[in-house]
C-alpha cells in the first residue's frame, strides 16, 4: 500500500527539499515506485530535480489540485514528469502560491491536496511531499494529506521552538483532519559534528521528545556535494557516491522504508 511521507518543519532552509529528493532518489534505487510533490511555490524540489525553469511550466501541482477540486475530467497524472535517477515527480511554481492565498477562502480545501495523492496512490509504493515553511493553507494541506511527517532539523540552531510548533501542527491535523497521521521522526540536518552547539543541540532535542517523537539514529552531514547536486539537478547518490552524505541518505532512506513494517 502506499504510504504518503511529507517532510514539513516550520523553520525555512533546514534542508526540506534537499531530504525529499535524496530520500525520494533513495527509495527508488530500493525498487520502490516513488512520485515526489513539489508543495512549494518557490519550485525548489523541481529546480533540484533538473527543471531550469519551472515558470515556463503550463501544467503543474496547482493546476492538478484545481482540476481535483473542480471535479474535471481531467487526468491529474498529466502533468507528470520522470527524473533520470527514476522518481516521477509534480512540478510547481509561482502559480501554487496564488492558490495558497485563494484556499483559505474555499470552504472545505483543507483536503484538496488529499484529493489528488488518493487519486495517484494506486500508481505509487511511496508518496513524498516537499512543503513550505510557513504556516499556510497549503501546510495543512500537506498535512491532511500524509501518513507521516518527518521534521528535519538543523544542529546549530537554538531554541528549538520551531520544532515544538511543527509537532504542535501535527497534533492539531490529528485531531481535526486526519488521525491516522504520525510524526516519522526527527533527523538532524547539516551537522558538524565537531561543534560544540551541534553537540548540545542534539542533546537539548534528544532530552526534549526522546520517548515521545522518534529521534532517527541516522545524521546527514554538511558537506558542499550536497549544495552542489541540488544546483546540478541530481541525487547526492549520484553526485558524490562514495561521500559520507550519500551515505548517511542512504542509511535514513533504510530507516523510512522499516516504517509500517
Ligand atoms: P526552504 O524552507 O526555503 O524550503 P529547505 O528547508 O527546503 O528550505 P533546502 O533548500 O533543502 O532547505 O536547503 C537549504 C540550503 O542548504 C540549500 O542551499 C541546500 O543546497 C543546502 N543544504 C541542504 N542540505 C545540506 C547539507 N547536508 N550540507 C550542505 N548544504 C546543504
Ligand atoms: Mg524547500
Amino acid at each position: 500500500m502506499c504510504k504518503v511521507i511529507a517532510v514539513s518543519c516550520s523553520k525555512g532552509g533546514v534542508g526540506k527539499t534537499t531530504s525529499a529528493v535524496n530520500i525520494g532518489i533513495g527509495l527508488a534505487y530500493s525498487g520502490k515506485k516513488v512520485l515526489l510533490l513539489d508543495v512549494d511555490g518557490q519550485g525548489d524540489l523541481s529546480k533540484s530535480l533538473g527543471v531550469e525553469n519551472p515558470e515556463s511550466l503550463d501544467y503543474t501541482i496547482a493546476r492538478a489540485m484545481i482540476a481535483v477540486a473542480n471535479g474535471e475530467e481531467a487526468d491529474p497524472r498529466e502533468g507528470i514528469m520522470t527524473h533520470m535517477e527514476g522518481v516521477d515527480f509534480l512540478p510547481a511554481n509561482s502559480k501554487l502560491s496564488v492558490l495558497d492565498k485563494d484556499l483559505g477562502s474555499i470552504p472545505g480545501s483543507d483536503t484538496v491536496l488529499k484529493d489528488l495523492v488518493d487519486c495517484l496512490k494506486p500508481d505509487y509504493d511511496y508518496i513524498i511531499l516537499d512543503s513550505k515553511p510557513a504556516h499556510v493553507a497549503l501546510s495543512v494541506n500537506v498535512l491532511a494529506a500524509s501518513d507521516y511527517v518527518l521534521i528535519p532539523v538543523l544542529s546549530e540552531y537554538l531554541p528549538c521552538t520551531d520544532i515544538e510548533q511543527t509537532v504542535l501542527n501535527v497534533r492539531l491535523i490529528q485531531r481535526r483532519l486526519n488521525k491516522d497521521l504520525k510524526i516519522g521522526g526527527i533527523f538532524f540536518t547539516m551537522v558538524d559534528d565537531r561543534t560544540l552547539l551541534s553537540r548540545e543541540v542534539e542533546k537539548q532535542i534528544k532530552e526534549a521528545y526522546i520517548g515521545n517523537v522518534k529521534i532517527f539514529d541516522t545524521k546527514i552531514p554538511r558537506s558542499v556535494r550536497v549544495a552542489e547536486s541540488s544546483a546540478l539537478g541530481e541525487s547526492i547518490y549520484r553526485h558524490d557516491p562514495h561521500g559520507k552524505a550519500a551515505e548517511a541518505y542512504k542509511a535514513l532512506t533504510k530507516e523510512v522504508l522499516s516504517y509500517g513494517q
